[in-house]
């Protein structure tokens, strides 16, 4: 690092908007999102003012300096490592208390004492206090605490200048807090003062409905049937315009590529093999994923995440899983190696690991095309309009809660075998409800959840190209190698009411889940590269032509809801655990729920039908 650079220390309570700040003075990009728990890790940015350098390392959201989580382990060794030249104190000046009372421990380590490193407080969300008709006295906070004390609203850039300018003034200055002793709560008392107690009483009788033990689960599930029939509405009519325009390009594609004199075969599997199946995962995931994260971003920055988690506690509770386990389903939901990755907000490791274990029972957004695919096919021929599509939410909804049910189930089956224990406490805060920032939601969710899905998906469908083109164009024997691969599976695929080629293209699917029913078309027409099957009724009809009931459908279903979590997810497991045996347990659990709940369901269908 540069002897000019000088570190500045981003701390303060969850939730107050530490990483909003961070990306306001850095122009990057970290997540943020009204609920605690979100920065789990420590993550650096530089900027620049009054002439200097400065590194930022925003560091994760903590209630005191006890080193009893793991938040609170990362932020205090930092602190207490001597690097920060600088201590930026965040805290919400709706709740000033809480703030203060970190600050009181700050001020009161030894290494600050001996080496008066400069502290700024900022107080965030001054436009949310001031629309609350709350007023914080900065004049007589900074008396009192002899610091410089600098109101901010976050969100907005205008209010930065103040921040900036605070900590141009603060670099290289010393300063003295030996004497300094404050009561936070009677400091909090003279200089807070509630103009109006309207917006606390709104709140508490809204908290009443929203984690109510009736009216709260109901919400829940109408948020996500309202969700994805906003999702599957929208998704059809963009994602016919970009299947037609992106497969418009592939002659002239493969035109270009013989003119530049690229040989027959490498055409073939550039653009037969790769581009196909890019063009596929594209026009097939980015209409759905462009409505649903925006929609589940605003959700995130009402506010209502961390209360659904609250909802779900006592069912977690009983499972002897942590409550906040809900939250990472939620992230889950998006991507499960996102999901995984969030598990770290859970303190106890048998906790954390009982949640990782269970992340891919809950579908990710790459298995909604088959989910959706299936349940129009099979269970909604002769129903059309609106009603279709709210009928589609409503089968959506119920597979999302059969996941919901099983990570329950396995959750409570792994507390009292391979992860024995009782479920510890934990304390999660229930925010404010916030109102969210839509242009910002929808270029955040956008740009850093679609296209990051979107990106990690193509990237591993152009090596699943080459695959599938290879195993269907390399013959041995006078059989291509998906045949020979087809028929070893045909067998076990028939026990489970599915057939060898349905569990091939799970196989080869493990890159990226959007690319499976590509795969089942491409072997039922042995055409040797991915078909172009917009029209639902050729669809139906193939399949139904390879022997395809409802039956097969609901087992198809039901796999591609259980079934190994992705190539992504598992090197997230494996990272985040470190274990070979647990990636392979990961992969294990829910393999073995889908096996059984197919071959028991098929059973059922014969006995009955
Ligand atoms: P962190 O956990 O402390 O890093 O908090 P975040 O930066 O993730 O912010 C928490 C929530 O508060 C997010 O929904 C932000 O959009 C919101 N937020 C942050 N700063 C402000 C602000 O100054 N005003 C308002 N109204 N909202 C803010």
């Amino acid at each position: 690092m540069e002897s000019k650079t000088a570190v500045i220390a981003l701390m303060g309570n969850p939730n107050v908007g530490k990483s909003t700040l961070f990306n306001a003075l850095t122009g990057l990009r970290q997540h943020t999102g009204n609920w605690p728990g979100k920065t789990v890790a420590l993550a650096r940015g530089r900027f620049s003012c009054g002439g200097r350098d400065y590194l930022l390392a925003d560091l994760p959201g903590i209630y005191s300096l006890d080193a009893r989580s793991e938040e609170e382990e990362v932020a205090s060794q930092f602190l207490r490592s001597g690097l920060a030249d600088m201590i930026l104190v965040v805290c919400d000046a709706c709740c000033l208390e809480r703030g203060l009372h970190l600050l009181k421990q700050v001020l009161e380590l030894e290494w600050v004492r001996d080496t008066g490193v400069p502290l700024i407080l900022c107080v965030n969300l001054w436009d949310e206090a001031c629309r609350r008709g709350i007023r914080v006295d900065l004049e007589l906070l900074q008396d009192v605490l002899q610091i410089p004390v600098v109101a901010c609203s976050a969100r907005s850039r205008r209010t930065l200048e103040g921040v900036k300018q605070a900590i141009s003034e603060s670099a290289g200055t010393v300063g003295s807090y030996q004497c300094l002793d404050f009561s936070p709560h009677r400091l909090a008392e003279e200089t807070v003062h509630m103009e109006t107690e309207h917006f606390r009483r709104l709140e508490e009788r809204l908290d009443r409905i929203v984690t109510g033990p009736f009216t709260g689960s109901l919400l829940m599930v109408a948020l996500l049937l309202g969700v994805f029939w906003l999702t599957m509405a929208g998704a059809n009519i963009p994602a016919q315009f970009l299947w037609d325009l992106l497969f418009s390009l592939e002659d002239g594609l493969a035109q270009g590529l013989a003119l530049l004199g690229a040989p027959p075969v490498l055409v073939q599997l550039l653009v037969y093999g790769v581009y196909r199946v890019l063009a596929w995962v594209v026009a097939v995931m980015l209409p759905p994923m462009a409505i649903f994260f925006p929609l589940f971003t605003l959700l995130e920055d009402s506010g209502y995440l961390p209360r659904a988690a609250f909802n779900m506690d006592r069912c977690f509770m009983r499972c002897r899983a942590c409550g906040k386990q809900c939250l990472t389903m939620a992230m889950g939901l998006g991507c499960n190696a996102a999901g995984v990755t969030g598990c770290r907000i859970i303190d106890s490791p048998r906790e954390r690991l009982v949640a990782i274990l269970t992340n891919a029972l809950v579908p990710c957004n790459g298995r909604f095309p088959v989910l959706t695919a299936m349940i129009s096919l099979f269970f909604l021929s002769g129903v059309s309009g609106g009603f279709r599509s709210f009928l589609a939410a409503l089968f959506l909804t119920a597979f999302l809660l059969l996941g919901v049910a099983a990570t329950l189930c396995s959750s409570w089956l792994l507390s009292r075998t391979l992860l024995k224990g009782l479920p510890s406490s934990f304390t999660l805060e229930l925010p404010c409800y916030r109102r969210p920032q839509v242009g910002k939601v929808l270029i955040r969710s956008l740009l850093d959840r679609t296209v990051f899905v979107l990106g990690r998906a193509a990237a591993s469908a152009i090596p699943a190209g080459v695959l599938i083109w290879t195993a269907a164009n390399l013959h041995l024997g006078g059989q291509s190698l998906l045949a020979w691969l087809t028929g070893a599976l045909d067998p076990l695929g028939r026990l489970m009411g599915l057939d060898g080629v349905i569990l091939a293209a799970f196989l080869l699917g493990f890159p990226a889940n959007e690319i499976v029913l590509p795969i089942i078309l491409m072997a039922y027409l042995q055409t040797g590269t991915l078909v172009e099957m917009s029209d639902l009724s050729s669809l139906y009809q193939l399949l139904t032509a390879h022997g395809w009931t409802w039956q097969t459908a609901l087992s198809m279903m039901l796999f591609c809801l259980f079934h190994w979590p992705c190539a992504t997810t598992c090197l997230t497991i494996k990272k985040e655990t470190g274990s070979l045996r647990w990636t392979a347990a990961a992969i294990a659990l829910p393999t073995l729920l889908g096996f059984l709940l197919c071959t028991a369901v098929h059973f059922v269908c014969r006995l009955l039908f």
